[in-house]
């Protein structure tokens, strides 16, 4: 980090503003609007300062700059034209330890003015380190129309309300969960539809009735994390997992994805490496029910679907029997995703009508597959898991009829900025995997289809290690 972003209060404080023109104006303006006494040091005014001094909202000095008038200011903005006044500022500021910002010169600045998303008292400060304004204020742009105008009420009310809140619930993790039900449900569209007052009476309502002293109860979320590209979540998989106690997450789920998660919910790592299981599967089910016990809302990520090849099935059935309430989030499968960034269409009307999933690692370590069912015209076939029995992969569709110059595909690491897509077919595919060095979590794409990759492929990333 750059900077260190911070808030202060200017309120009634001394400030100064060194320059009366354009520029000069626009940070007064956010000066006047955090409440401080604002002293502008220029031999003249421009129109919109002018203005200001003429109502007493500002005071102006028809001197040029000296040092001396900075002693005793809370904060310093040179807004001039003339770079060796500017420079001059900013060292006698420093001298004196004042805070200053002189406009578009980062190196002479010790503190430097953010884009701002104003719904106060929330407030939105976003900051490229001086290094490029214009982004800072698409990203702006994009935050304004994200956050409703009614969130500065709604803040408000959070606060006439928040010690009478604290006094009803006990419980932290109970009362943390009343305030996310006011702010997402019924009450807080009251607010941004400026229905204030109504919404408060509806506040006052909710805390009567509730029982404060109900422990919490706890509710499981499984959610599919997707393949690795963080973009591909779910709006639904983001939000809950910004509003999870607890994080159980597989060793799938991508470094990216994790950095998404609420920052201070606690983290649990469940593993599941091939044969090196941190927690075993039976652990792990258990684990979600004693966590949802305790009141909390966890969260069960998962790569890709959790519903395809992932276990999600055994894990919610446990909880279903202990009546812990649950909810499943989809995902973007691995196959879905890889397929996409490969540029490898899975059906396609000249190649293949159908396409089947399958895993390529059985529980009792084989790979015992129908392999009449797979070797059907037209199909394309995915397989997960299928590294490690490569080579009974591809002798046992050539034994079974497949051409042994069927092309086949290996993704690995789909949909990230590790992405690797090899091809070759089934006779030269174990070779590609031991040469290459081809590693987990790898997808193997076998059909016509994978044709299409010379033509089609779009994402090469740069790898990011
Ligand atoms: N539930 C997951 C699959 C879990 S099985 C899903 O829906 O995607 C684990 C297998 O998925 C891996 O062995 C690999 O074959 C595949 N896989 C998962 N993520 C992958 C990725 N980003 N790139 C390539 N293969 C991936």
């Amino acid at each position: 980090m750059d900077f260190l972003p911070i808030f202060l209060n200017l309120r009634s404080r001394p400030c100064v503003v060194i320059g009366g023109g354009e520029v000069a104006s626009r940070k007064i303006f956010l000066l006047l609007d955090a409440g401080a006494q604002v002293t502008v040091y220029a031999p003249e005014l421009g129109e919109t300062i002018r203005g200001w001094a003429g109502a007493g909202k500002i005071k102006h000095v028809a001197q040029p700059f000296r040092p001396e008038t900075l002693e005793g200011c809370a904060l310093v903005i040179a807004a001039t034209d003339d770079a060796a006044v500017n420079r001059q500022v900013s060292e006698a500021a420093k001298a004196l330890g004042i805070p200053v910002n002189v406009v578009d010169r980062p190196d002479l600045c010790t503190f430097i003015m953010p884009s701002i998303i104003d719904r106060s008292p929330v407030t939105i400060a976003v900051s490229t380190g001086g290094r490029s304004p214009v982004l800072a204020r698409l990203i702006r742009a994009r935050l304004e129309s994200l956050i409703p105008a009614g969130y500065g009420s709604l803040a408000k009310l959070v606060t006439a309300f928040r010690d009478k809140v604290k006094q009803k619930f006990k419980h932290p993790p109970r009362r943390r969960q009343f305030w996310e039900e006011v702010l997402q449900g019924r009450i807080a569209e009251l607010v941004y539809s400026g229905q204030d007052e109504a919404a408060e009476k509806a506040l006052q309502a909710r805390l009567d009735t509730v029982d404060g002293n109900k422990p919490p109860v706890g509710e499981v979320y499984l959610v599919g994390g997707g393949p690795g590209d963080p973009d591909l979540l779910t709006f639904r998989a983001l939000r809950l997992m910004q509003t999870a106690d607890v994080v159980v997450y597989d060793r799938l789920v991508s470094p990216a994805v994790l950095e998404l998660i609420r920052r201070d919910a606690e983290r649990i790592y469940a593993g599941k490496e091939r044969d090196n299981h941190a927690l075993p599967q039976e652990d792990i089910n258990h684990l979600l029910v004693r966590l949802a016990k305790e009141g909390k809302r966890v969260v069960r990520l998962k790569g890709g679907d959790p519903f395809i090849f992932g276990r999600g099935g055994e894990e919610i059935d446990t909880l279903a029997a202990e009546g812990i309430p649950f909810q499943v989030v989809p995902g973007i499968t691995a196959a879905a995703g890889c397929a996409s960034y490969a540029g490898i269409p899975l059906t396609h009307r000249d190649y293949a009508q159908s396409v089947v999933f399958v895993t390529g690692h059985l529980q009792d370590g084989t790979v015992n597959l129908n392999w009449q069912a797979l070797v059907q015209p037209d199909q394309t076939i995915v397989f997960y898991m299928g590294l490690h029995g490569i080579e009974t992969i591809c002798r046992e569709l050539i034994r079974h009829g497949m051409r042994p110059t069927t092309l086949a595909a290996l993704v690995q690491q789909g949909t990230t900025r590790n992405q690797r897509v090899l091809t070759g077919n089934l006779e030269t595919l174990p070779g590609i995997v031991a040469k290459a060095k081809v590693k987990a979590p790898t997808l193997i794409i076998v059909g016509d289809v994978v044709e299409l990759h010379g033509r089609l492929r779009w994402f090469e990333p740069t790898a990011a290690d």
